[in-house]
């Protein structure tokens, strides 16, 4: 596929300036940022986000679940827009970048055709989705899985934030509660610009990922049944150790992981054992295995060889093993029109880049329910997020911005 680009650009110094005046609405003293959804900090940082597409001609609409469409209109008002976004709500310590990125990228594309005076047929649609971290209500991804039809509106509304509201009464009271039903709304497509927040591209010296896929997740809840017993007076082969036996199973998980291929991947981040005292040998641990792989065949075959190695493990340290699936995420392939769309645009710009994967969830994995949809990636420094330190350069960031602009004008002319 080949892409004309025209030489229209975006102002890298204005859109790093938007970010860092971003950066200063909930600002921590480390350089990140705390915007929970719908708190005060998340209701003045949307808010400037709205007065600056306004300043830049757009009209505004919400709908039923708080999300922001920023439109630029087009020649042609029939015709579905063309939509980019991410979201502008972080985590407790959270960076400048991590979804805010990906809105004012947004809008960073329609100033620079404010700029060029272009005229687009389509009209072009910046969305910011509401509560993508999860932080101060269930669920994350609300609004976009919303839009994709996934959560309904009444769930959302009847959800309880951490301060004891609910969130159509937090809605209400920012004024984002539109009357508009999430997903009603025509779009052509939707590239998300985000940034990496992995160590690929900053490893490998390349300014863009083109995402192709989002890695499927799967939980196993496995829970390990021994017998408490004396720590001192327990011959080392009489024991039935809930723990040995869930440490011998975690080491084998992982070289199942490891030998499989660059792609999976394995963690088990939490256990409850128990008794959980120094002088008793554990009767009882409790984990939960986390595996995600993009491919779901890959993921059955893991998926089956893991528990068959817990399950031998389990009988040679005479323990009883009960194994619940619990997640069940089935990976996503992105549109592969638009996928060759962004990766086109980014050879025509002379962008190195690569095809990747993401390893987090993201809002472009709901709406790629219903819409053509792909991703832009852009480096960050040490593959950093989740983290006030989060970090990436003007360059990259352009760059991401410049490779967003071209794709959507693709589709939007
Ligand atoms: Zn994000």
């Amino acid at each position: 596929m080949r892409i004309s680009v025209s030489n229209i650009n975006v102002n890298r110094e204005r859109l790093w300036g938007t970010l860092m005046d971003m950066g200063k609405i909930g600002a921590l003293p480390n350089g990140g940022c705390n915007r929970a959804a719908l708190s005060g900090d998340d209701k003045r940082g949307r808010d400037q986000f709205i007065a600056w597409c306004r300043e830049a001609g757009c009209d505004i609409a919400f709908d039923a679940v708080g999300n922001v469409y920023a439109r630029r209109p087009g020649r042609d008002a029939q015709r579905p827009a063309v939509a980019t976004g991410s979201h502008l709500d972080t985590q407790p310590h959270g960076g400048k970048f991590d979804g805010i990125y990906g809105v004012l990228a947004g809008l960073e594309v329609i100033r620079a055709l404010n700029d060029a005076k272009v005229e687009t047929q389509a009209p072009i649609d910046v969305i910011c989705w509401t509560n993508e971290e999860g932080v101060r209500f269930a669920p994350p991804l609300a609004g976009s899985l919303a839009f994709a039809g996934l959560v309904d509106v009444d769930t959302v509304h009847q959800s309880r934030t951490t301060d004891g509201s609910t969130v159509a009464e937090d809605l209400r009271d920012c004024g984002f509660l539109g009357d508009e039903k999430p997903g009603s709304r025509a779009l052509d497509c939707f590239i998300e610009a985000h940034i990496e927040q992995g160590p690929i591209l900053e490893a490998r010296a390349k300014q863009i990922g083109v995402v192709t896929h989002i890695v499927g997740i799967r939980w196993s809840i496995v829970k390990l049944t021994g017998r408490d017993s004396h720590a001192g007076t327990t011959p080392m082969d009489k024991r039935r150790d809930a723990l040995l036996g869930a440490a011998q199973m975690i080491t084998a998980l992982n070289q199942i992981a490891r030998g499989e291929d660059e792609f999976a991947r394995l963690t088990v981040g939490k256990m409850h054992i128990s008794p959980n005292s120094g002088a008793t040998i554990p009767g009882e641990a409790t984990f939960v295995c986390d595996l995600r792989h993009p491919d779901p065949q890959v993921l059955d075959s893991l998926e089956t060889r893991m528990h068959a190695a817990m399950k031998q493990i389990a009988a040679e340290q005479g323990l009883q093993i009960a194994i619940e699936r619990s997640i069940n995420i089935a990976p996503l392939k992105f549109a592969r029109e638009l996928i060759d769309t962004v990766r086109a645009t980014a050879n025509e710009l002379h962008y190195s880049n690569i095809d990747m994967l993401s390893g987090a969830g993201h809002d472009a994995m709901n709406v790629a329910r219903v819409v053509p949809t792909a991703m832009i990636f852009v480096p960050c420094k040490d593959g950093l997020s989740h983290n006030e330190a989060e970090s990436a350069t003007p360059e990259d960031l352009a760059a991401g911005a410049h490779t967003l602009l071209h794709a959507l004008l693709s589709r939007a002319r």
